[in-house]
């Protein structure tokens, strides 16, 4: 009789172990997917966030997130074509670049050529923020000439618009005094110690490194003139022309821009029913995604093929299709 109920005791404990509160169980059944977002304080980081949260709350999908911060779009684009990330944030134009295999992703750039990676969606306007200090004079882009300039941290898609940018004005890198490639925080902090004079943010409007630099230090924001835009435009499709309105940034006067879009990619080997799954989560739960940053309130289903520049993922084709979204042509 002793031994049974040792037994008994036994097989008892044993099943607790094996099963584990229901919780932890459900933790370690659900796949783990890995987001690469962006700057702490962009959009990107709050956005990967909310999405973690979204799919935390439904535990019902069998998916949970991690979300890195990075530089951003060309470091991510690197992540996805080396398998090392199962979605990322980045922007429309260095998207295409990449998926393509051009500029900064053509051969012997020490970037590798995403040729599988596949979109999930295009977000909301990244706007060129050239942030530059009052004292430094900087009306316009040729006034950078000679000056101390973050043109965005390492592995981002800010550096390839700041190279852009510059080139519509006659200007390259060189022409700088000196060309820092800092974290966000770091060239908020090199501008609020006057370490350099002006820098590039292609970010969602209201972005805490522009805020808070307008907040702690005098400064503006550089006009973009209209002859320069189209000039832009013509050459790198992916820019449209943007305002940026007075007050944006404390004391900030009006002036033009051009923005690109941030999209979420994905890798062309993810399963079908994960990707569904996970693009239904965002869409359905876009509360959760338009509460985390003021730039996400322009996430929406209607906008969510605007600007598309590679192949959507079968899994997020088929849930835009069950929408009623139509499909742009070839993607
Ligand atoms: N668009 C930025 C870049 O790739 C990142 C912005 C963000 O992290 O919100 O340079």
């Amino acid at each position: 009789m002793k031994k049974i109920i040792i037994i008994a005791a036994v097989l008892v404990f044993s099943l607790t172990l094996f099963q584990g509160n229901p919780s932890q169980v459900m933790a370690q059944k659900k796949k783990l997917i890995t987001i690469a977002s962006g700057w702490v304080t962009g959009c990107y980081y709050p956005l990967g966030g909310s999405i973690s949260r979204i799919l935390f709350q439904n535990p019902d999908l069998g998916l949970r997130a991690t979300v890195e911060s990075s530089g951003a779009s060309v470091a991510n684009s690197n992540l996805i074509a080396n398998g090392d990330a199962d979605v990322a944030i980045l922007q429309n134009d260095i998207a295409y670049y990449a998926y393509n295999g051009q500029r900064m992703f053509a051969a012997d750039t020490g970037n590798k050529q995403a040729e599988n990676m596949r979109a999930i969606c295009t977000l909301y306007p990244e706007y060129i923020q050239i942030q530059a200090l009052k004292k430094s004079n900087i009306r316009t882009p040729a006034d950078l000439k000679g000056k101390r300039v973050c043109v965005g941290p390492l592995g981002s898609g800010t550096e390839v618009n700041a190279g852009q940018i510059l080139e519509m004005y006659g200007l390259t890198f060189d022409d700088l005094a000196k060309v820092e490639r800092l974290t966000s925080k770091e060239s908020s902090d090199f501008m609020k110690d006057g370490r350099i004079d002006a820098a590039f943010y292609t970010v969602g409007l209201g972005a805490a490194v522009l805020a808070d630099t307008a907040f702690m230090t005098s400064c503006t924001l550089v006009n973009i003139d209209d002859q320069h835009a189209a000039k832009l435009i013509k050459k790198y499709p992916f820019y449209a022309q943007f305002p940026i309105k007075a007050g944006t940034y404390k004391d900030s006067e009006e002036v033009k821009t051009v923005a690109v879009l941030s999209m979420l990619v994905t890798r062309a080997d993810m399963p079908e029913k994960d990707i569904y799954n996970f693009t239904k989560a965002i869409f359905e739960n876009l509360e959760t995604v338009h509460k985390a940053h003021a730039a996400l309130k322009d996430v929406s289903l209607e906008s969510a093929m605007d600007g598309m520049s590679v192949p959507l993922h079968p899994g997020a084709k088929k849930y835009f299709q069950e929408k009623g979204i139509q499909i742009p042509a070839g993607y």
